[in-house]
């Protein structure tokens, strides 16, 4: 596999340049076509290594923006000019509260009551969106899935499956969604819906809050974050 190419469409991708980016994206709204954004961590950026559709989806994305430290190292390693990270959830939040008034909103991902309570949290917080429709991420249909979004006239689809599905999913299925903004947002309807609380200011200032969440899932997550840290040194000091 190769990493000799450009991983990020856009190469001045600054956490000082998210509101720019956001005003612009929202601006092109109406272009008529579907914009797709994944938010990539070191797990992610580290899986590309062992699955070629999986990085043929994260290299095709319109943006790949590095959501932790380790994918924004790594990004660095490969001499992609990108200066900061940008958590998903806050680019999404940001998206969130830059929309024009009457945006839709669907929500498709997480446990039915977490899903639930993530929207009733955006509704109560996020004056300018409708929630135009909300999913649960298990046992769904498609299909069903892609009728609902569509006839919901949902401007912007979240996505949370974790990673690598919710990716999958959207680039298998974003030419049959009639959405303009299409974005994973892996763990963020547990944090809005308060199931699951984010890292200390101090360690999201610090890039540390990937530590934060292994310490919360250790039995899930410990053995995927070890996976991640042998494939990061593999990249990083073999560049292979
Ligand atoms: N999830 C889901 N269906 C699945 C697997 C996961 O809806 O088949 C949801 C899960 O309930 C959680 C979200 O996807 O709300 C993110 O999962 P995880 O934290 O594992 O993903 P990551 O943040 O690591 O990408």
């Amino acid at each position: 596999m190769s990493w000799d190419v450009s991983i990020l469409k856009s190469s001045n991708w600054f956490t000082r340049e998210t509101e720019e980016f956001v005003k612009r994206l929202v601006n092109n709204f109406n272009s008529g076509r579907s914009v797709y954004i994944v938010t990539a961590n070191i797990e992610c950026i580290t899986y590309c290594k062992n699955d070629d559709e999986f990085e043929s989806i994260c290299f095709n994305a319109d943006y790949l923006i590095p959501d932790g430290i380790g994918a924004l190292v790594l990004l660095r390693r490969y001499n992609h000019s990108v200066s900061e990270r940008i958590p998903g959830i806050e680019l999404a939040q940001k998206v969130l509260s830059e929309v024009p008034p009457r945006t839709r909103l669907f929500l498709f991902g997480g446990k039915e009551y977490i899903v639930k309570k993530a929207s009733e949290f955006i509704k109560d917080n996020y004056p300018n969106i409708d929630i135009a429709g909300i999913c649960s991420g298990y046992k769904f249909d498609t299909r069903t899935i892609i009728d609902d979004v569509n006839e919901s006239k949902a401007d912007i689809l979240f996505v949370a499956l974790g990673m690598p599905k919710q990716e999958k999913w959207i680039a298998d299925n974003l030419d049959r969604l009639n959405v303009k903004l299409a974005i994973g947002v892996g763990g963020s309807f547990d944090v809005w819906s308060g199931t699951t609380k984010r890292a200390p200011g101090w360690m999201k200032m610090s890039g540390l809050e990937w530590l934060w969440r292994v310490g919360l899932q250790p039995f899930s997550r410990v053995p995927r974050f070890l996976k991640s840290v042998f494939l990061f040194l593999q990249l990083y000091f073999l560049r292979r």
